[in-house]
């Protein structure tokens, strides 16, 4: 690859360079499988500086396969450098201690993902760290939570489930403006259809079990950002432990070299879905960010190049009558989770938001018959044919 020319992420994801041997120089990265490496002069000096990262040491400060996805990772975030972590909420947990101290105060999102929410509203607030929610969609509603002590903004790009949009550049110039530091969850997003480093975020978090791997059969997490802030996240990795095995590195590697090719498919299937729901006489409401019934398609429009693969639904007859719905589908899968090559679907009353009652939920714009519909990629006429089938009941 040519140096300092800037690739488009399709390229990116396939030629990012791999984990260099340079006497066997392998086209792909091997898998390190080593808990040690053997001690040198490079290494003793890198310890006694505390750059544990530097020189390979222990498979918890870094590993040649874990280096090499992540700056794959990174190269798809145009980030100066990445890490990968065991899960996304090890990456998140990580990266909020980073830069939260007690007496700290953090800004977050109201419909961060349930885990997210969870680590902030019991683990933050007894550690002594103040923290206040604000609407992802009204960015007033963060200038009034922000304060002196605000150190940490977080957000997601695009919400579950109801796939709001964060304005990125907008959210980003208030909380620089109070001095604090912009994380960005862009799970959802995937660097293939939003860069939020681009739009002025400090640091971008993924669940790479999703997207990234794409696959449904890992459980990992990505961070990416400049140095000095990737610096001070590094050192949580490694003292709360949360570092991706060398194999599993290896295969969330083999996972992200499709996918830029895999949100093609995700994107243009879920855009298919979204307008062929609109138009059933049994939905009642189709959120996806690109429709033009969006009041906000055009924020979408400018941070989500691609669109997205996600697309949620509210069917007629509530709860009930989704879950039969669910009960009836042949092809997409009933299950959690999301960014899969499998499409799959699930209710956020009965998993992500079961803690909230219906009440709570509809004060968030979950109204009953929500049903959330994570779009993989096969054919897009026998995904609508399965949800057409399992409509008419
Ligand atoms: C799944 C998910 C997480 C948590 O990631 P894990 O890999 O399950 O730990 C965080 N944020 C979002 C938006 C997610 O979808």
């Amino acid at each position: 690859m040519k140096t300092g020319h800037r690739y488009k992420p399709a390229t990116l994801a396939v030629h990012t360079a791999s984990a260099a041997d340079e006497k066997i120089r392998p086209l792909c990265t091997p898998i390190y499988q080593t808990a040690t490496f053997h001690l040198s002069e490079k290494v003793y000096t890198a310890m006694k500086g505390d750059r544990g990262r530097d020189g390979y040491i222990y498979t918890r400060y870094a590993n040649p396969t874990q280096n090499a996805v992540a700056a794959r990772i990174a190269a798809l975030e145009g980030a100066e450098d990445g890490l990968v972590f065991s899960s996304g909420m090890a990456a998140i947990s990580s990266s909020l201690l980073a830069f939260l101290q007690p007496g700290d105060h953090l800004a977050y999102a109201r419909d961060l993902y349930g885990g997210t929410l969870s680590f902030v509203q019991k683990h933050l607030q007894t550690l002594g760290i103040k923290t206040s929610a604000f609407e992802t969609e009204e960015a007033d509603s963060l200038r009034k939570v922000l304060r002196a002590e605000t150190r940490v903004v977080f957000f997601e790009t695009i919400t579950n489930p109801l796939l709001k949009v964060a304005d990125i550049a907008e959210l980003t110039q208030i909380a620089h403006e109070a001095k604090a530091l912009v994380l960005v969850d862009s799970t959802f997003a995937t660097p293939v259809n939003c860069r939020p480093l681009n739009w002025g975020a400090d640091l971008v978090i993924h669940s790479g079990s999703k997207y990234l791997n794409g696959h449904s059969d890992l459980i990992c997490g990505a961070v990416a950002g400049s140095r000095p802030l990737t610096d001070r996240v590094w050192k949580n990795l490694q003292a709360y432990g949360g570092c991706l095995d060398p194999t599993a590195a290896y295969h969330l590697e083999r996972g992200l070299k499709t996918v830029a090719l895999r949100m093609e498919r995700h994107n243009a299937n879920a855009y298919v879905l979204a307008a062929f729901l609109e138009k059933h006489p049994l939905i009642e409401q189709v959120y996806y960010p690109l429709l033009a019934s969006n009041p906000r398609k055009d924020i979408a429009a400018k941070y989500l190049e691609g669109g997205s693969g996600m697309v949620s639904i509210r069917i007629q007859g509530g709860d009930a009558r989704a879950l039969q719905m669910l009960d009836q589908l042949q092809l997409i899968n009933v299950a959690s989770s999301l960014g899969g090559v499998e499409s799959l679907a699930s209710m956020p009353m009965n998993t992500s938001h079961v803690q909230f009652s219906q009440q709570e939920r509809a004060r968030m714009g979950i109204l009953p018959g929500t049903v959330r519909l994570s779009v993989g990629i096969e054919d897009a006429d026998d995904l609508q044919q399965d949800l057409e089938d399992a409509l008419q009941l």
